[in-house]
């Protein structure tokens, strides 16, 4: 039985620690000590030295008594987008909300607290399962880092579940895009702007140019594009010697995301031509999509649990990414579990008592689902 008193105490004090992306040790080990105290089996990978930072990824065990039932995780990560030193938390009509000038943290310790809370409730129930494993990870925010540095093929495990999205509780992502991101360096030639500017070449002119007429946006029915960042210059007096302009775009269709990369790309690559001048792309490939069909056991057991509950196990498609695009990227089969998180990465961010609640009764439901299955 998921203790809803608990529960909100877990959630609130891990709120309480301040966790930005590569900055988490203290929470990773306020966190350690908890799950200890409750009796799992926890270790710690060696992920911070390979990225950085100063927190490694959490791995705890609830060993089971079903070696045939499926070996199943639940993930969350650490890591908030924003610090949130001096976060003041209130809970007003039974909605958590930061009272206090940062992010409430919700994202993603509103997934965090339910999945440790469910395999503390399956652990004391008594009920037969199989092993249960956290998957608890840094860095995610920064470009899913922590769950990159995963040794994740080492644990033997069949399929999970990373809470990590808004609601409806109940509802699970099965479809994600690829997020590609690009580096745009335009050289233009720096002179004088008084005496001598015929010359230059201004580099915000090639941009201008290249920009105009450049799809972007919601370009196609799976594809979207966005130039984010820009900057350039050196002084008012002086042609604009570079523009530096960051990018990106995303597809759940590999097809159309290449067709409008490669657009983007040409848009620059021409207006640098016209202006006499060069251009310097760099693009990679920030993670891979996933599709995981319907009939896969990861989402079989997903959909009995939130019909248990007399939740709707809506499957979504989205264009944000999450360790578990990093897992299935791996030949893990994951989907992502709607939590109560809501309007995350900024200041209002909220979450409901009662989606923090019956998101871990279904988080301990998709536990018990797994417990009847057999490993494939
Ligand atoms: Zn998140």
């Amino acid at each position: 039985m998921i203790q809803e008193e608990r529960l909100v105490r877990l959630f609130l004090d891990l709120c309480a620690i301040n966790a930005p992306a590569l900055r988490e040790s203290e929470s990773v080990a306020w966190t350690k000590g908890y799950l200890e105290s409750i009796g799992l089996d926890v270790h710690e990978d060696r992920a911070g030295e390979k990225i950085g930072g100063n927190a490694n990824n959490v791995i705890a065990w609830l060993r089971g008594t079903l070696p045939d039932a499926p070996r199943v995780f639940l993930s969350a990560h650490f890591d908030t987008v924003e610090p949130t030193e001096g976060l003041v938390i209130e809970e007003r009509d039974g909605v958590f909300v930061s009272a206090s000038d940062t992010i409430l943290g919700a994202d993603d310790k509103g997934g965090m607290a339910p999945a440790i809370e469910a395999v503390h409730a399956l652990k004391e129930s008594g009920k037969p399962h199989g092993d249960v494993c956290l998957l608890l990870s840094v860095a995610e925010e920064i470009g899913l880092k922590g769950a990159e540095a995963m040794e994740i093929q080492e644990l033997g495990l069949d399929f999970g579940y990373v809470l990590d999205t808004g609601p409806p509780v109940g509802s699970y992502v099965t479809r994600t895009a690829t997020h590609d991101k690009l580096d745009i360096l335009i050289h233009g030639k720096p002179a004088h702007a008084g005496k001598d500017p015929e010359n230059g070449i201004n580099a915000m002119q090639v941009a201008a140019a290249a920009i105009q007429g450049m799809s972007l946006g919601r370009t196609g029915p799976e594809t979207t594009a966005n130039l984010g960042i820009i900057e350039g210059g050196t002084a008012v007096n002086v042609v604009c010697p570079f523009v530096k302009i960051r990018a990106e775009a995303r597809s759940t269709s590999l097809d159309e995301l290449d067709a409008q990369v490669g657009h983007m790309v040409q848009r620059f690559e021409q207006a640098a031509a016209e202006f006499g001048t060069t251009v310097e792309i760099d693009h990679a490939r920030h993670y891979y999509s996933y599709h995981v069909p319907e009939d896969a056991p990861v989402v079989q057991v997903a959909q009995r649990a939130s019909r248990a509950l007399g939740l709707e196990p809506t499957l979504r498609t989205t264009l944000g990414g999450s360790d578990a695009n990093v897992f299935n990227a791996k030949g893990l089969p994951s989907i992502v579990v709607a939590t109560g998180m809501e309007f995350i990465h900024t200041h209002d961010e909220r979450i409901s008592r009662r989606d923090l609640v019956d998101t871990a009764r279904l988080a301990y439901q998709l536990l018990l689902e797994a417990a009847r299955q057999t490993r494939a």
